[in-house]
């Protein structure tokens, strides 16, 4: 199946930024979305906002530091809609500071959330993908794995962590059932840097994003050119930046 029409698509991190701009997008060109994330009365807007337009949308308040949670996500698209055809891992935090400052509590979250949570989605929905003998997984990974910078050394490492996983789950995957592509976003205005704990750090990573930062329906237009290729074509990764970034 090509296109985006008809395919069943789960989203974690869907209440803002880019995961919303997704569901929007997708649900837009006629995909059935299922939306996760914490924030339980964010999904419950978009899910309103989505079928308001004539589209279909289930949400789930999930944290995909539990393995469970992703389990019930993939369960719920399967229950709902019949399937699973894509599962976009968007959820992610970020923390900037130099490694010398040891925040060692901010880099555990940030693995549990951005590596961890794209492992269990992977193996949540891993068991239906080979069962339809068909699935995509999409992941939301960054520039900054690719241009390493000061202060984001643990949060690209994590970005960098799911690209490997990625690109050997695609090597793995040479029977053609499974698809992988990595999202990789520059500066993009959500609210990704809003809990960064060092103010000084905040307020600059904020002020990058205001005067450089693309909006996040230029991702979503990305995601959705890696879902709509046919079956024999996999986007391995797409660079989405500003033009301007360095
Ligand atoms: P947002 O902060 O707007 O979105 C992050 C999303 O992740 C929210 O929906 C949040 O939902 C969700 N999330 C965070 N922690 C958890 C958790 N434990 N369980 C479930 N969901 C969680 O920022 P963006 O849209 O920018 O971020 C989306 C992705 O894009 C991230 O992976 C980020 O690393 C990546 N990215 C962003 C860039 C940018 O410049 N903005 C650049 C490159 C990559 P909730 O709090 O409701 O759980």
């Amino acid at each position: 199946m090509s296109g985006v029409d008809g395919k069943v698509v789960a989203i974690t991190g869907a209440s803002s930024g880019i995961g919303a701009a997704t569901a929007i997008e997708l649900a837009d060109r006629g995909a059935a979305v299922v939306l996760g994330a914490r924030r339980g009365e964010r999904l419950a807007s978009l899910v309103e906002r989505i079928r308001g337009t004539g589209g279909r949308a289930e949400m789930l308040e999930v944290d995909v530091t539990r393995r469970e949670d992703l389990a019930e996500l993939v369960g719920l698209a399967v229950d709902r809609f019949g399937r699973l055809d894509v599962l976009v891992s968007n959820a992610g935090i970020a923390s900037l500071a130099p490694v010398a400052d040891l925040e060692v509590d901010a880099w555990d979250a940030m693995i549990d959330v951005n590596v961890r949570g794209v492992l269990y989605g992977i193996a949540a929905a891993m068991p239906v993908f080979r069962a339809q003998e068909r699935g995509h997984f999409v992941t939301t990974v960054s520039t900054s794995g690719l241009k390493i910078v000061p202060t984001q050394a643990v949060y690209a490492g994590t970005k960098n962590a799911v690209r490997t996983v990625l690109e050997a789950l695609r090597q793995e995957s040479t029977d053609g059932v499974v698809r992988t592509t990595a999202i990789s976003p520059g500066y993009v205005r959500t609210e990704l840097v809003d809990n960064v704990a060092d103010p000084d750090q905040r307020e600059a990573a904020r002020q990058a994003m205001a005067e450089l930062g693309i909006d996040p329906e230029a991702v979503a237009r990305a995601v959705a050119f890696a879902i709509e290729q046919p079956e024999d074509v996999e986007i391995g990764e797409l660079v989405i930046r500003p033009a301007r970034q360095g």
